[in-house]
Parts: structure tokens; sequence; C-alpha cells
């Protein structure tokens, strides 16, 4: 049972960094050589661990896998409910955008949530043989950013690029493969001004000083995703209420520079972009207008990504996005998350005490939907999962290079139970 069960996490587990499924036997065939890592809960056991390699091979199942039946329903958060999936072109590239960090402190179990269930859905698709195009973006100019640089006396890119390489060294340990495209702001200044231009020439925006406001009045499909009526509206979540709007749900497409600010050239004077038009910009440029999948925290339904698809189809009605996919939130304890809560919970900070792929284990144990309540019993819960994952791992290795050394008179069931005593019963001592 316990290795049916094992070997039903493979799918998920051993695929090589690029993605390449890698046939079993070549699998387990490298997890002797793996790290080791000291688990809290199993404080005088050392851990062998992940069977990911750089070296691994490419699939050699293609042909077996283009007979799988590719059957998938996501539940898609604007007709709320479960949809067949089916790509937009059969036999073409499946077009997800996943919308990023804005990096300006460590990333936090939320961000490590929300990746880690994309990062399923991406080798899923994968493995259901879909050519995937994986967009995720650094919002790498912003508010936060522009703050914790001055108080750290810190140039902004200089701090958001240290905190995008820390990201990306977090996703590697939680075994998240990289995306297809990784865009950052600052590089798509161009792109962000023609979609603000289309989206004044069809009377979706206004000009005021050197600001560009989205007006929603304008576009009467708004709250169509998020269920929201305008009089419901929260105006200045993310920024103090502007008394120059003209409905105070209107949102900035483009701030004007302020001092000490940096900033780009534009037909409007010299800013940088509002926080939600990046994703409508760099999702299009990537993928197109219209496109598969886009996805992130239930937290950015509203207002980011009502705000996306208004201007998208505000610079062009032809544009839609067939699944919205959304992940639950991270309790702490039972808490909301928050920094002023003071029980904001870093992925650095797990992972210096558990193996990472406990952490993953762990956020994979609840439908990614659910809210998942963080505690540190259920992260030995986790812990303890995969470490007799492994465990079971090692032992169908053993079976496969060595299957003399079980022992004829060892039936799997001996062995396991063996295993769960803390010994091996190929080498005679204890693992
Ligand atoms: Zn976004």
């Amino acid at each position: 049972m316990a290795a049916r069960r094992a070997a039903g996490l493979l799918p998920l587990l051993l695929s090589s960094p690029s993605g390449a499924r890698i046939p079993l036997r070549r699998a387990l065939s490298l997890v002797p050589s793996l790290r080791s890592y000291r688990l809290l809960s199993h404080p005088a056991r050392s851990f062998s661990t992940s069977p990911f390699s750089a070296s691994a091979s490419a699939s050699n199942g293609a042909a077996a896998e283009t007979e799988r039946t590719r059957e998938l329903h996501l539940y898609n958060t604007k007709s709320r409910k479960k949809e067949h999936f089916r790509p937009r072109a059969p036999d073409g590239e499946v077009g997800m955008y996943v919308c990023g960090v804005t990096p300006y402190d460590d990333s936090h179990i939320g961000h490590a949530r929300a990746y880690v269930a994309f990062d399923v859905l991406y080798r899923y698709l994968r493995y259901l043989a879909y050519e995937v195009r994986y967009v995720r973006n650094f919002t790498d100019i912003d508010d936060k950013i522009i703050a914790r640089a001055n108080q750290l006396g810190e140039d902004p890119f200089s701090l958001s690029k240290r905190f995008s390489d820390d990201f990306l060294s977090d996703m590697a340990n939680l075994q998240c493969l990289p995306p297809s495209v990784e865009p950052r702001v600052s590089d798509h200044i161009d792109q962000i001004i023609n979609m603000i231009k289309q989206i004044l020439d069809n009377n979706c925006a206004y000009v005021v000083g050197g600001d560009v406001y989205f007006s929603v009045d304008n576009f009467p499909e708004y709250g169509e995703l998020s269920g929201r009526k305008l009089d419901d509206n929260r105006a200045g979540e993310r920024v103090a209420v502007d008394e120059r709007k003209r409905n105070p749900a209107d949102f900035a497409l483009w701030k004007a520079a302020k001092d000490g600010e940096p900033w780009w050239d534009s037909p409007w004077g010299p800013g940088r972009p509002g926080w939600h038009i990046e994703c409508s910009a760099m999702s299009a440029h990537y993928l197109g207008l219209s496109f598969d999948i886009h996805g992130g925290g239930e937290d950015l339904i509203f207002p980011h990504h009502e705000n996306e698809i208004a201007q998208s189809r505000a610079a062009c009605c032809d544009s839609s996005i067939n699944y919205w996919i959304h992940n639950g939130f991270v309790n702490v304890n039972s808490q909301k998350m928050s920094k002023s809560l003071g029980n904001f919970v870093t992925i650095r900070k797990v992972i210096e005490m558990y193996h990472p792929l406990a952490l993953r284990m762990f956020l994979l144990g609840t439908h990614y939907r659910s809210p998942i309540n963080y505690t540190i019993e259920q992260l030995n819960v986790a812990s303890d999962r995969l470490y007799y994952t492994y465990q079971v791992v090692q032992l169908l290795v053993a079976i496969i290079v060595s299957p003399r050394l079980l022992g004829a008179h060892l039936r799997i069931s001996q062995v396991i139970m063996l295993l769960k005593e803390g010994r091996s019963p190929t080498l005679g001592c204890h693992v």
C-alpha cells in the first residue's frame, strides 16, 4: 500500500528542473546520491532528498503520453463553476500567466502556496502532453519597493533585483519549475505606454496633470470577475484616494514622477506605470490579448484582476482570457498572516529548519482553493509523510538496483514493516 502510495506521488515529484519526465528507474537511481537534511521531527536521522536532477534525461514516453485522455477540469472564478479545460488552440501552446511578486522583502509562505499550486498545474498540463508557455512577472518598480529602498538607502532597482534573486532561489528550493518567461516591468515600459494610449483612444481613461486614470464608468462590464458592484468598491486600498478622480473606483494607469523616484518619459510627462497595467501589457506581449489561463492568489481577484480585465478589454474589445484560477489564503495559527500581526512566515525561515519539500508537501496537503492553516504541528506531519515516502523510495531503489540483497524470504509488506521500525532489510543496519 505504502509503495503504491509512493508510486502515485512519483509523477508529481519525479521530474527534472526542465520539466521533462524521466523514467522511473533513472529517477530512483538518483536517490542514494542526494544531499542530507536534518528534520526537526527526526533529529537523529539524516534524510535523503530530492530525485530532481539537472542531469536527468529527457522523457522517453512521448508516444504513450499522446494517447492519454487529456481530462482536466478547472474551477473558473469568472463562471464560478468547474469547467472542462479546452485550450484555445488544441494543437498549439497553452498560454498561462500568473501574477508574480513585488520583490521588496523575503517571500512568504503565501507566495510559496501560490507558486507551488501553479507549478503543479504547469507540470500537470505538461504531463497531459500540452506545450505550455508559462509567464510569471516581477513587479520591479512599485510604491513598496521605493519606500523600502529609501528606508535602506538603496537604489530601488538594486533592491528589487536582490529580492528577485532570493525569490528565484526559494522557488528552486521548493522544486518549482522555472516559467517560460519572467518579464520585469522596467523592461516593458514601451508596451505599457502603448496600451495606455489605446485605452485613452477608446475613451476609457483620462489625464489629470501627469497622471492617467482608468474610468470605470466608461467600462460597463467592470465588476464581472469579482461580482462586485461599483457601489461596493473601496477605492484607495493600495494608495490614498485621489480627489481628482471622476469616480473613487478609478485607478491609476500612469503616475506622474515625484521627487527622488525612478521615472520614464511618456506622452503625459515623466512618470511610472500604475500597478495593474503591467500585467495586461506583459501578458498581451507574451501570450497575445487572448489566452488560456490567468492565475494568482484569491486576494488578487479584486482589484488587480478585475482591473486587468477592464484594461485589456478597454484596449482591445477582442481580448479574452478563458480560465481565471485562484488559490486560497494561508493563515498562521488560525489568524490571517500579516506583518502588522507579527505572524509573517517567510519561506527562508521555514526551510532553515525543514526540508523544502516538507513545506511543499504541507502546501499540497490541502485543496488549492481552500484556506490552509500553517502550524508547526501540521508542518511536522507533512515532514513525517515526506520522510516515510522517501524511505519507501529508497526501498524501491534497493529492490530495483540489487534485488538479491532483499532475500527471497521477505515479502514487500515485511520489508516496509522493517523500514517503519527503522531497520534496513537490505543492509541489516539502521537507516
Ligand atoms: Zn498581475
